[in-house]
């Protein structure tokens, strides 16, 4: 029996309405179509991929029960993208109809080029993404550093000191856009230069494939015929001993014969965990520079930057109300701007404050929902059970007096609360003696080891209070 696409989403939807949150439905669940349905897979569209990849991360669970009671155990989904604004260099723009299914996104890219013996002549992909170049990537504090050491390396790959250049810092702030520019800008100057863009665990993926067929030396061979080597994310390569070494011979081989590396990585080399001391002695070699979060005015920048690649302008007080807002991560604040479109578009919505702060609050509520500071005593006070009233006292036992430290220096770091603020929280207690506990806090972590580890958990219970 072939059963209407509508039928068999709006079914899945009257159960999906009741597993998520009302607002999440509306921004997550209403600009979906279904288009296509199947044998036992069904088809939807998405306004785009971020879309696709934010379904995928954050509500797989509730789409998977819902096609499963509807459709039976074997059910699939797939998505189709209205627009994909990302394109591959040297391939036609996406066209509408593309439908990639979860996962497929991966498939069609390098066949792992050494599986083709003898090969002497380099015609790889690049597998740079098209949007990824300088004039995209917007110049701020945050990445002045970075950015122009990038610039440097692309007028001159090799040849500056900045090898390997080590990009650092948190997601969704740029590391991957600006390394793809430093290969993009290679491209456009030097027409006989290699460019090659992996991350770490593709690298990984060819590794196991290449040890499983006897190929390892092909494998390194064809590596060491690359310009410019991308690598992205090479935190994973933590606990791959196998892994690191093939690629400790790559790094040593390319860095030899002048060839350039750039890799990224979410904290600074000192701080890889589980990755050889050798690589990681390499790897601070040339530059390491972080990127950090943009202040208000690049965040404006690169909104209107953005507004002006999908195409919309939006009103000035959305903006600013959107950039005010989302500050972390520059991925996040795209994902404003892509679901507000998707809203108005899909949903015939007018794009204004309300919708704006509809939307906002979905991200906030997943990314960066406000904490308090007293939400910080609270938990550390449960962290160490210790009574919350004790972090005010002014007993000076060295627990409370940690504990208490411990939170004037969570509080400066993820509210928005003055020093002096923070100060009157903790029995009115003034500025300096904020400052005070935030160096000593800093200074005992980098000394004491399982301390580090005790703040870094607290660190992490805060992020999920975040989320939660
Ligand atoms: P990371 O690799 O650090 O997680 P990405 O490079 O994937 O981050 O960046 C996330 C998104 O934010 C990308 O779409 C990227 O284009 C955008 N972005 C980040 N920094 C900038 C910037 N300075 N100017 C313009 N876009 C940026
Ligand atoms: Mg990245």
């Amino acid at each position: 029996m072939i059963k209407d696409p509508d039928i068999v989403w709006n079914n899945c939807l009257s159960i999906i309405k009741k597993d998520v949150n009302p607002q999440s439905y509306k921004t997550w669940f209403e600009p979906i179509k279904a288009v296509k349905f199947k044998e036992n897979i069904l088809t939807i569209q998405v306004p785009n991929k971020f879309f696709y990849e934010w379904l995928e991360e954050h509500y797989v669970k509730e789409l998977k029960k819902a096609i499963t009671a509807e459709i039976g155990s074997n059910a699939r989904l797939e998505y189709q993208i209205l627009v994909d604004n990302h394109r591959k260099i040297g391939r036609n723009a996406a066209t509408a109809d593309q439908s990639p299914s979860p996962g497929a996104f991966e498939s069609n890219r390098i066949k792992n080029p050494f599986v083709i013996p003898g090969i002497k002549k380099l015609n790889i992909d690049p597998q740079l993404n098209v949007d990824y170049t300088f004039d995209t990537f917007i110049e701020g504090e945050c990445n002045k550093l970075a950015r122009s050491a990038g610039k440097a390396i692309a007028a001159k790959p090799g040849g500056t000191a900045f090898n390997p250049l080590f990009i650092y810092g948190d997601v969704g702030l740029g590391k991957t856009h600006l390394a793809q520019a430093i290969g993009s800008s290679v491209i456009t100057q030097f027409k006989d230069k290699q460019v090659l863009y992996v991350t770490s665990e593709r690298f990984t993926n060819q590794v196991i494939q290449a040890i499983k067929n006897n190929g390892v030396n092909d494998f390194m061979n064809f590596y060491h015929m690359i310009d410019v080597l991308i690598v992205d994310d090479i935190q994973f390569l933590a606990n791959r001993p196998k892994t690191q070494e093939i690629f400790f011979n790559i790094f040593n081989q390319l860095h030899q014969s002048g060839k350039q590396l750039i890799l990224t990585s979410d904290r600074p080399p000192k701080d890889l965990k589980d990755v050889d001391d050798r690589l990681i002695s390499r790897f601070k070699w040339g530059l390491s520079a972080d990127l950090t979060t943009p202040d208000y005015d690049t965040r404006l920048a690169i909104f209107d930057r953005k507004m002006v690649f999908e195409g919309v302008e939006l009103p000035n007080d959305v903006i600013e109300y959107v950039c005010y807002h989302i500050r972390n991560n520059v991925r996040e604040l795209e994902g404003v701007l892509v679901s507000l479109v998707a809203q108005s578009t899909l949903n015939k919505r007018e794009i204004d404050i309300n919708l704006a702060k509809e939307v906002i609050a979905q991200f906030i509520s997943q990314v960066s929902k406000e904490i308090t500071v007293d939400n910080i005593k609270q938990l550390v006070a449960d962290y160490f059970n210790l009574p919350v009233e004790k972090l005010h006292s002014k007993t000076r036992k060295r627990a409370i007096v940690l504990a208490r430290q411990l939170s004037m220096y969570l509080a400066k770091n993820f509210t928005n609360s003055s020093l002096k603020a923070i100060g009157s929280e903790f029995g009115n207690r003034d500025h300096s003696t904020v400052i005070y506990s935030v160096k000593a806090v800093q200074d005992m972590m980098d000394t004491d080891l399982v301390f580090k580890d005790t703040v870094a958990d607290l660190e992490k219970q805060v992020q999920l209070n975040l989320v939660s």
